[in-house]
């Protein structure tokens, strides 16, 4: 079965998860829908991704940029099964009607509140719970993050409690009209939102979380403390993580201080093993930041805000479609996306 896709907003996420569409065997990206021709439209046309006009967009605009276009949003409705509505936060509620009326299954962004959807996703976290859904909403990029981190911990030795401060990434590299250029503004809902955020994933998750926004575009960095149920050790919780789809571990001897090293080693791999943008859309973990004390576990994690999203977005679809179970599923977008496991520890040998 071939599962036929439109991405309706061609922005930071769409441009990046139509990319990943387009990559899987069993999904067939029929069109991207933008308002108004822009650079990004440039980017589909050099992909061959059909564009058509979203909301109020003007045809004429189009053709005066010498932008083709296969039709408005509602053609492109009646040719597929489902739309991934990456459109700025509210709009996707405002589409749900549209996407409706046109008896299409959509997936939404973790900028709508979470009864856009009949559920929130995470793949590691709550496939199962999402198969045959109509709607999903992938979680935001910081609860993805968490999901992914609670999905390797929990049901290995239980959460007491869990808190994480997210040290929050002030805007998109791309957007220039967003904050703050200088200081760290403390985000005074406290505990912040991205814990009841957690339990559309986990239910009843003992979770708090605080917030601070930091002048950098790079990455979010999560400061993570679990009171576990059960003892562990700092060994076995690097070699969970280490074995777990969707991590990225680095060793001391790789010498990656924080976010810029990150970026850059993403750069450097873009164009080998099948990855063809330089994101980083696994969860990232140094193995000297996971340290466990019996039942207190610490450890940071720096989390891709543009990217890590995009393999979620693959999986919602099959969970939806119940082509796959989930394990299958991760594998097939880790396949297709040139996701592999963190290499092991020592240094290769010369
Ligand atoms: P963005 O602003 O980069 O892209 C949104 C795109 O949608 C823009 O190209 C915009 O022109 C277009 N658009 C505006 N109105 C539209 C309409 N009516 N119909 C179709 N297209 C329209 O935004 P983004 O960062 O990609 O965010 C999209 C969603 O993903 C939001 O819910 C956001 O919260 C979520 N999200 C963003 C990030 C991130 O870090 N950027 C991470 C995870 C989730």
């Amino acid at each position: 079965m071939t599962i036929r896709v439109g991405v309706n907003g061609f922005g930071t996420i769409g441009k990046r998860v139509a990319d990943a569409v387009s990559r899987q065997p069993d999904l067939q990206l029929i069109g991207v829908a933008k308002t108004r021709p822009s650079f990004e439209a440039r980017r589909a046309m050099d992909r061959g991704f059909p564009i058509f006009i979203a909301g109020e967009g003007s045809a004429e605009k189009f053709a005066s940029a010498g932008v083709p276009v296969a039709g408005r949003l509602a053609d492109l409705l009646t040719q597929i099964d489902v739309v991934v509505d990456a459109t700025p936060e509210d709009i996707g509620r405002e589409n749900r009607k549209i996407y409706e009326s046109a008896g299409v299954r959509s997936v939404f962004q973790g900028g709508e509140e979470a009864d856009v959807a009949e559920a929130s996703f995470n793949a590691l976290g709550n496939y199962e719970a999402c198969r045959g859904k109509r709607s999903l909403r992938v979680v935001s990029c910081n609860t993805t993050g968490i999901a992914r981190a609670v999905a390797v911990v929990a049901p290995r030795w239980g959460v007491a409690h869990w808190h994480v401060t997210l040290v929050r990434r002030a805007t998109d590299p791309g957007e220039s009209k967003k904050g703050p250029v200088d200081g760290i503004v403390p985000a005074l809902e406290v505990p912040s939102h991205h814990g009841p955020d957690a339990r559309t994933i986990f239910p009843g998750l003992p979770i708090a979380t605080t917030a601070v926004v930091v002048p950098t575009t790079l990455m979010h960095v999560h400061v993570n403390h679990v009171r576990l149920e059960r003892p562990a050790s700092s060994g076995e919780m690097i070699e969970a993580f280490r074995t777990t789809p969707r991590f990225h571990l680095f060793a001391p001897w790789e010498r990656v201080e924080g976010t810029p090293q990150v970026m850059e080693f993403a750069r450097d791999r873009a164009g080998r093993d099948g990855r063809r943008t330089p994101d980083m859309m696994e969860n990232v973990l140094w193995e000297r930041g996971i340290s466990v004390e019996g039942r207190d576990a610490y450890f940071f994690q720096a989390i891709h805000q543009e990217s890590v999203v995009v393999p979620e977005n693959i999986d919602a679809i099959r969970a939806m479609f119940n082509v796959a179970d989930g394990p299958t599923s991760i594998a097939m977008t880790d396949r297709a996306l040139g996701l592999g496991r963190s290499p092991a520890s020592a240094p290769p040998r010369p």
